[in-house]
């Protein structure tokens, strides 16, 4: 989701951002005298199943659960990436020293650029520093004040922010009668049009209806870019993605995507034909002005690709894990919307409750993330759980039931 939806009036957009932040500080000062570690979370031994976090209240150090990261596979904590990440810190040292199109173009850069391409069967990719400044680069680069792009309303910010200040439209989520709708409003009045999706929506954990949403957008002439976040590592053969998920291969126009989730390390990449991705090099400014990724990290990236490629870095084991919880939180009787992948939301609607709930969680070292308004409407405020492959059983069911019996207490259930 876009905290803010731009009208594109600068007072407008002024007084709106100015009323959603006051709200939003109130939200969070009033979360923090209920829930210390939604602020001040600090965490000192990085994104693990079992994290050891500091209690900003008594300083004490709390072991808890991690069920709020996005390390899908746990490849951050993979020592067969950590033995390749030193030898390339020792070959190439640290920062690239230079934007790509300077000196900050290695070969190891060429080579995760190539693995990415050929994982998501296009041409060719670049990389970026982040799945941001991936998505912002890709549409604004792309984007003039002539074209247009249309957006499913629960698109990721870094995804909206990419046509900030210029045309946009958004259809109802995963609806292709809606997209029909947007794309009849719009036809000769843009010359391109950009259709973009999530594959997997970063707060719902639902898989995009793209055979439906690629079908109704090229028959009107439109792009697609498909945003693999949440999707690579997770759906698709070996982790390959939505588009792989769905056979699509081929007819998407453009994937963008970040490395920073199932592949366990940072940065971000778009993939698209040998003519867009060239065209990106030139005009996609986040790639352009930007120093190329941190090389011990496109070292990180290349090796986890690599494992995901062979579905040897854990995937059969997420998949139990995702079926596991699904079922029991469905069995349970909670509304978990669409979620079909590692993202759980416990959508509770109301604030008092999710806060509540959150707390509890936290007090037994159970560490979730709230999601209340406006990161979401009002009637879909949510606690969103993310699970890794790192899990057992064991500690999943001792979760679950603790997430039952705070439903239970709290009549969401
Ligand atoms: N797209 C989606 C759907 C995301 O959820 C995120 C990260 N939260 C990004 C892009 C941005 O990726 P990164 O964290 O690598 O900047």
């Amino acid at each position: 989701y876009s905290l803010f939806n731009f009208t594109g009036d600068p007072k407008l957009e002024y007084a709106e951002w100015e009323s959603r932040m006051d709200m939003m500080n109130s939200w969070f000062s009033d979360m923090k005298k209920s829930n210390r570690f939604l602020y001040e979370r600090e965490s000192i031994d990085g994104s693990k199943i079992i994290s050891q976090v500091v209690d900003p209240e008594t300083g004490d150090i709390r072991e808890m659960l991690n069920f709020a990261s996005n390390d899908y596979l746990n490849l951050t904590q993979d020592k067969r990436i950590w033995e390749k990440v030193k030898e390339v810190a020792e070959q190439y040292g640290g920062g690239a020293g230079g934007a790509p199109l300077l000196s900050g173009t290695m070969r190891i850069i060429k080579e995760l650029q190539e693995k990415i391409a050929s994982m998501k069967a296009m041409e060719a990719s670049i990389v970026y520093t982040s799945g941001y400044a991936a998505n912002v680069g890709t549409i604004s680069g792309l984007l003039g004040h002539k074209d247009i792009a249309i957006y499913d309303m629960f698109s990721h910010a870094s995804l909206i922010d990419g046509s900030k200040g210029s045309n946009k439209k958004f259809f109802a989520h995963n609806d292709p009668v809606s997209l029909e709708k947007v794309l009849k409003s719009v036809q000769n009045k843009y010359i391109n049009k950009l259709v973009v999706v999530d594959g997997v929506y970063s707060m719902d954990g639902d898989i995009c209806n793209l055979p439906e949403i690629l079908d109704v957008a090229h028959y009107y002439g439109a792009w697609v870019l498909v945003d693999e976040a949440h999707a690579t590592g997770v759906i698709g053969k070996n982790g390959k993605g939505t588009v792989d998920h769905f056979g699509l291969e081929g007819k998407v126009d453009i994937i963008t995507g970040t490395l920073s989730k199932s592949v366990g390390a940072v940065g971000g990449f778009v993939s698209a034909s040998q003519k867009l991705i060239n065209y990106l090099k030139y005009n996609s400014r986040s790639y352009m002005f930007s120093t190329s990724p941190y090389l011990p990290a496109v070292s990180a990236s290349l090796e986890g690709l690599k494992l995901i490629e062979k579905n040897e870095a854990g995937q059969d084991k997420l998949w139990e894990n995702i079926q596991y919880v699904k079922n029991r939180l469905l069995k349970a009787g909670f509304n978990i919307g669409n979620a079909e992948t590692a993202i759980f939301p416990i959508i509770i609607g109301d604030d008092n409750k999710v806060k509540e709930m959150t707390y509890q969680l936290h007090l037994r070292n159970i560490f979730v993330n709230p999601v209340p308004y406006p990161a979401v409407p009002r009637k879909l405020t949510r606690v969103r759980m993310t699970i890794t492959a790192g899990f057992s059983i064991e500690q999943l069911k001792h979760t679950l039931n603790q997430v039952e019996e705070i439903g239970k207490d709290l009549n969401i259930i």
